[in-house]
């Protein structure tokens, strides 16, 4: 089994820098299987060794995977001269162990976004190989119906002639959208449409509105914004729910972010 350094494990979950963790060490803070820590140099088998920091038992890790609801205005990205990352919303405890986004979410676009350190993990999900799906809610301009449904299911070509792979296109409320609402119909798929429609900047919008559901499986700059311009319509509102099995916890509002549970991880292994 692997060891690794007293002030080292301690240092890389964020309890300081190494001076600082030798204080806390000489201060007698520190303890290892019931013994007070004297040499902060001092090899830990961090799977087996109880450490204890003022009484608090220390649990050491060197992955870190994170379920980030990202909301808009947000950019995926771990520094940005300009914009608040997707970093500045996680708590240091997190940020110490240096995730980064899983692939990338507009700025405007909200949803499931996946931070983790492990690189093999990240590598294997965003291959192009792999052909991950990743499904999107969004509130389109237009009347989406069965004719867009066939474009996606055998692809559409983009601004740059790209052909897209085969995609899997539900209208959850089509051009009825606005009336259903208006009416008071509410079908459990449209609560999420009902608050956007009800926002002023799609209020805004004459003519139908679509709330649908997109599964891609593969991921070009921009690519569900570009597949519905391709069929001459505007994606207004998206929100990722869902990447390979990994699905939006719905406990989770926008900003919000939580680590994913063993079984998600092991879901996703
Ligand atoms: N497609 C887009 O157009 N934007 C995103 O953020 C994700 C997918």
């Amino acid at each position: 089994k692997t060891t690794i350094r007293l002030d080292k494990m301690l240092g890389n979950l964020g309890y300081g820098t190494r001076s600082g963790i030798k204080s806390l060490v000489r201060q007698g803070a520190v303890s290892v299987n019931g013994q007070r820590a004297k040499d902060p140099g001092m090899q830990i088998h961090p799977e087996q060794d109880q450490v204890m920091l003022s009484g608090e038992r220390i649990v050491y890790r060197d992955t870190v995977y994170v379920m980030l609801h990202k909301p808009a205005g947000v950019v995926s990205a771990t520094e940005d001269n300009r914009d608040r990352t997707v970093l500045d919303l996680l708590d240091p405890e997190v940020t110490v162990l240096s995730p980064f986004p899983v692939g990338r979410l507009d700025k405007d676009t909200e949803g499931l976004l996946l931070l983790t350190n492990d690189g093999k993990l990240a590598h294997e999900l965003l291959s192009p190989r792999k052909h991950v799906p990743k499904t999107y809610r969004s509130l389109v301009a237009g009347d989406v119906g069965e004719a867009d449904y066939e474009s996606f299911r055998q692809g559409v070509t983009l601004d740059d002639s790209y052909v897209t792979l085969p995609a899997e296109l539900k209208v959850l409320a089509g051009s009825s959208l606005k009336e259903k609402l208006e009416a008071g119909v509410y079908e459990a798929e449209m609560e999420d449409a009902k608050a956007l429609v009800s926002c002023s900047q799609t209020n805004s919008i004459d003519g139908p509105l679509s709330w649908i559901e997109l599964t891609i499986h593969e991921g070009k700059f921009h690519q569900v914004k570009r597949m519905f311009e391709a069929v001459g319509k505007k994606v207004l509102y998206l929100r990722r729910i869902s990447m390979g099995p990994l699905v939006l916890d719905p406990a989770l509002e926008p900003g919000q972010w939580r680590e994913l549970t063993s079984g998600e991880l092991e879901s996703l292994r």
